[in-house]
């Protein structure tokens, strides 16, 4: 599932514990430092309650380039990440710096797929820099963050919340991702436990 035009807190111990069985692997292929990614890792890890694992695989970009616009098609990058799935039993995520795209869209902040193994989320339009505003590092960071957890929670079966201040609402504009938590509602969360229950 794409996220249009981007596209735990109060967690029981119980919950964590199951959680805690499925694996996350994020694949770097973007500019953040060892240091960023483990920062991100550990958040995810403790919204998620799944652990994450850092891969030192690499995401071929230059396959998913389209060169008339001038961006990289995720659905392609997608396919690359399902093809790791035998050495990367879970989950598979990939952050990157370049500018995403499905067909139908201008741009994606990352896409997913629904109740699948393979995730993606870019950088590239969550620099202030992209608005012309002054680089915010740590402002950065937690969108990272946000757009990691939402689109891991598409890999987990969830679908766009209505909540507002829900990780798993829909996001347009990089506002909207900052105005959100990176945290689930208390409905979302419910799913995400049945969900994983389930398996
Ligand atoms: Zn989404
Ligand atoms: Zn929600």
């Amino acid at each position: 599932m794409s996220c249009l035009r981007q596209a735990g807190a109060g967690i029981t111990k119980q919950f964590y514990v199951l959680r805690m069985s499925s694996s996350v692997h994020i694949i770097n292929s973007s500019s953040l430092s060892p240091d960023e990614l483990e920062h991100v890792s550990r958040s995810v890890e403790a919204i998620i309650g799944a652990r994450v694992h850092r891969s030192h695989l690499r995401v071929e970009l230059e396959r998913a380039f389209d060169s008339s616009r001038g961006q990289y098609n995720s659905s392609v990058l997608l396919a690359q990440l399902l093809s790791l799935k035998q050495s990367l039993p879970g989950k598979i995520i990939a952050l990157v710096d370049v500018d995403l795209y499905v067909p139908v869209l201008t741009f994606v902040y990352g896409e997913a797929q629904l109740e699948g193994a393979a995730a993606i989320v870019s950088t590239h339009r969550l620099h202030n820099s992209f608005y012309g505003v002054d680089e915010n590092r740590p402002l950065l960071i937690e969108r990272v963050e946000k757009e990691i957890v939402h689109e891991l929670g598409h890999t987990f079966g969830l679908f766009h919340c209505h909540q507002f201040e829900c990780v798993m609402r829909s996001s347009t504009y990089v506002e909207e991702i900052d105005f959100k938590k990176a945290t689930m509602c208390k409905e979302c969360e419910g799913v995400l436990y049945r969900k994983v229950r389930g398996s």
